[in-house]
């Protein structure tokens, strides 16, 4: 297996660097690993896949691989069931969002998949485009009369002039190889005063940080992303910008989805023994998370030509 020679964050000589796991789920061949950079605490996946594996990979096996993964609860099978599977995850982002997008907003988001955070958004009056590269909901988005184009560069040759207020993504920059360049170009979309706003897992997940659990291991780390940021290695990351930006913390998957990994091994218990334990018990548990900072979801804000509201 080749050892890499630099961290493709920071740039440190690698003679340091541990390998986290030798088991990268989607890694057919088992050649890859999770290496850790000390200097810049990002997490990272070498060899990367060539840009003709990933352009392979995204072509044809990221709906099944994402299937795969998120079980039939991620409602992959259809726009409808996917709108439906991810209110959950919009209401939870709207409790952060509400405060940055103010009346009238344009906003971007990258990766939008189904639509389902930008439809109650242009509901609200906010003129909103999608960028959604896979294609997978592509004809639904279009009879719903969202604009959406498949890359960045196919929307900036279109609307070459066009900045938002507001630019989303959620779970996108960790399967991106060049995230530095990739904000960077977001940063050049922002109306002055507007904000990059994102989601990315925590390495820093309980199932991992706290329960070690076997199986989890065997899951998490996946070939479709190059990185696993902690705080530290974003802070690093979102540092070079050279703009002002807060970090928050969340907790996605509740009590009930960390009983069934420890009993079953398996994702998916979303909401199982919520009705028995209470609404209350669960929230306490995500706070509890939250709290001691082992939680599985960052939340960045960059905010272009204003001070950070830190
Ligand atoms: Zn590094």
């Amino acid at each position: 297996m080749a050892f890499p020679e630099k961290c493709p964050l920071c740039g440190e000589e690698s003679e340091k660097h541990k390998v986290v796991t030798r088991h990268v789920y989607g890694d057919k061949d088992h050649s890859r690993a999770f290496y850790h950079c000390p200097e810049c605490d990002v997490r990272y996946l070498h060899p990367t896949l060539t840009p003709e594996e990933e352009a392979q990979f995204y072509a044809s096996e990221f709906g099944g691989f994402m299937a795969a993964r998120t079980g039939v609860s991620g409602g992959w099978e259809g726009a409808e069931s996917h709108v439906r599977a991810n209110e959950s995850a919009r209401i939870r982002r709207s409790k952060y969002l509400s405060s940055h997008i103010l009346k009238g907003a344009s906003i971007l988001e990258v990766g939008c998949s189904s639509g389902f955070m930008l439809f109650p958004l242009i509901d609200e009056g906010h003129a909103c485009t999608g960028i959604e590269p896979s294609g997978m909901f592509c004809e639904y988005l279009r009879n719903r009369r969202l604009v959406v184009y498949p890359s960045l560069e196919d929307f900036k040759e279109n609307e070459p002039d066009r900045k938002f207020d507001i630019i989303l993504h959620f779970f996108v920059l960790e399967h991106i190889t060049t995230p530095l360049a990739f904000l960077e170009s977001q940063i050049d979309l922002l109306n002055d005063g507007g904000k990059i706003i994102f989601e990315i897992p925590n390495v820093a997940d309980p199932l991992y940080s706290i329960y070690d659990i076997p199986e989890f291991e065997r899951f998490y780390w996946s070939i479709a992303h190059p990185w696993y940021f902690s705080e530290a290695s974003l802070k690093y990351l979102l540092d070079r910008l050279c703009m002002p930006y807060e970090i928050l913390l969340d907790q996605r998957y509740d009590l009930s989805n960390h009983m069934t990994w420890a009993r079953d091994g398996k994702p998916g218990g979303m909401g199982r023994y919520t009705e028995m334990l209470g609404s209350s018990i669960e929230e306490m548990y995500k706070q509890a998370l939250i709290k001691n900072r082992r939680c599985d979801t960052l939340i960045a804000v960059i905010s272009k030509g204003k001070e950070s509201n830190r």
